[in-house]
């Protein structure tokens, strides 16, 4: 029994492996990969969101630069000036507060500076020639949109042109990039750092160990997008949300253990008790004369042997009183065996009625019985056997039938008598007691 509740549970800590094994790999990863990818994928929203505003942004910068160049009437203006038909500071008197009004409207712009013949003719906001001869912004020729690599301008370069398209001068104008990008960065609420760089791309799109990156084109620039930011955007959420899987299959996985060990230690112990019970009544069964319900022939031999160990380690006395019954085969032929079944039960009721607690009395064959009296010299045996004798007796003269029994009485002899030979010094005495006439006791001395 306890070898198959230890089966059991082995197959049951096997089940439970199995289903652990089968939350991780069935249920956890896909679930984790899952997740990923759509964490992966909000991140990609938020910058593509970012990306739109930033080349809004850009675009606005490139218009609001052509649309201060276009100005007409200062444009006219300029003309004039070319053509001699105003002088410079005219010009300028001209140019300077119309330039500023034109520049003002524009949003996240810092500075503007026009420059006609190598000198400044007008300009709006604070001082960032500085800026503009870093950047190599007053040699160059071209129209030019620069990004400087701290992060903090857009510099953009138009030239004022005359409907014939002959270069007057140039416009510079500084934006601020710093207060776009904290723009970009409050489109959402995760923490990404985004960066404007120019050539090809050192980091490639996707998660790295500790960082996501996505890389995006901007449109009409040759610059690109970097937008970064932290793996724990992704991990931190698949972790508590895996810390909640975990619990959640552990708890589960408690409870059925629980109940599946409550169940088999409840189903075992029942199963332990009746096959208790069920041995308990085969052994009676197998030791006890089914008609009589005394010991049989088998467990009187057991409880001899006992006995005899008892008296030999103890050094005490043992005796054995055999009895039969007196011509109990005629009895059966006059009366009827079912008659005679009632009178075997009725001596042993008599006899279980005289002997002491501690006597053993037994059925040792047709109508024959054996009792063992521990603690008992031959002449107390030999006692027991008449008070037996005479109510056996007395109980068949009330009954009219005539019938008595023999007793045989036999006292175990230290350090010579085994069990065959005390039963047979018993049997002995009981033909003795037959050979002398029949209900009567008589002993073995040897
Ligand atoms: P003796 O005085 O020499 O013992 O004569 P007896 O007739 O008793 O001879 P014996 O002991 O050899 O015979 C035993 C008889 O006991 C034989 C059988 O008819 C009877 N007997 C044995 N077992 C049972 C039983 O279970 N029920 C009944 N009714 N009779 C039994
Ligand atoms: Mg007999």
């Amino acid at each position: 029994m306890h070898r198959l509740f230890n089966k059991l549970k082995n197959i049951f800590a096997i089940i439970i492996v199995i289903i652990i094994f089968a939350s991780y790999f069935g249920v956890y990863i896909p679930l984790k990969n899952e997740l990923e990818d759509s964490l992966h994928q909000g991140f990609k929203n938020m910058v593509s969101n970012a990306e739109i505003t930033l080349e809004n942004h850009l675009n606005r910068a490139l218009e609001g630069a052509e649309s201060l160049s276009s100005r007409t009437m200062i444009r006219r203006e300029l003309e004039k000036y070319q053509a001699g038909e105003i002088n410079y500071q005219e010009l300028q008197e001209y140019t300077q507060p119309k330039y500023e009004d034109g520049a003002a409207i524009h949003k996240h712009l810092l500075a503007a500076y026009r420059f006609v013949d190598g000198r400044i003719l007008a300009n709006y906001g604070g001082d960032y020639l500085e800026l503009l001869a870093n950047n190599g912004f007053l040699e160059s020729e071209a129209d030019n949109l620069l990004v400087t690599a701290d992060q903090r301008y857009i510099i953009v370069k138009s030239s004022i042109l005359t409907d014939a398209g002959n270069r007057l001068g140039s416009d510079y104008i500084i934006y601020d990039l710093n207060a776009i990008l904290s723009e970009l960065r409050q489109l959402n609420p995760e923490e990404i750092d985004y960066n404007i760089l120019r050539g090809e791309p050192v980091l490639n799109s996707g998660i790295k160990a500790d960082k996501i990156i996505e890389i995006r084109e901007l449109n009409n620039t040759d610059y690109f997008l970097q937008a970064e930011t932290s793996a724990s955007l992704i991990y931190d959420t698949i972790g508590r949300i895996s810390y909640k899987i975990i619990l959640v299959v552990l708890l589960t996985v408690l409870a059925i253990a629980f109940l599946v060990t409550k169940v088999l230690h409840n189903t075992s112990k029942n199963i332990v008790k009746n096959l208790r019970k069920e041995l308990k009544e085969k052994t009676i069964l197998s030791e006890t004369d089914k008609m009589l319900g005394i010991y049989n022939r088998a467990k009187f031999n057991q409880e001899l042997e006992r006995e005899i160990d008892r008296v030999k380690r103890y050094k005490s006395k043992l005796s054995l009183i055999m009895i039969d019954i007196d011509y109990f085969k005629e009895f059966n032929d006059n009366y009827g065996h079912h008659v005679g079944d009632q009178i075997l039960k009725k001596i042993v009721s008599i006899v279980e009625e005289k002997i002491r607690k501690h006597d053993i009395l037994a059925r040792y064959g047709g109508d024959e019985f054996m009792i063992i009296c521990p603690e008992t010299s031959l002449k107390d045996a030999e006692k027991l056997a008449q008070r037996l004798n005479e109510a056996i007796d007395y109980y068949n003269c009330s009954e009219d039938n005539n019938l008595s029994c023999s007793f045989g009485v036999a006292e175990y002899q230290d350090d010579e008598d085994d069990l065959m030979s005390l039963i047979k010094r018993a049997d002995q005495a009981l033909y003795q007691a037959k050979e002398n006439g029949r209900n009567r006791v008589c002993r073995n001395i040897n």
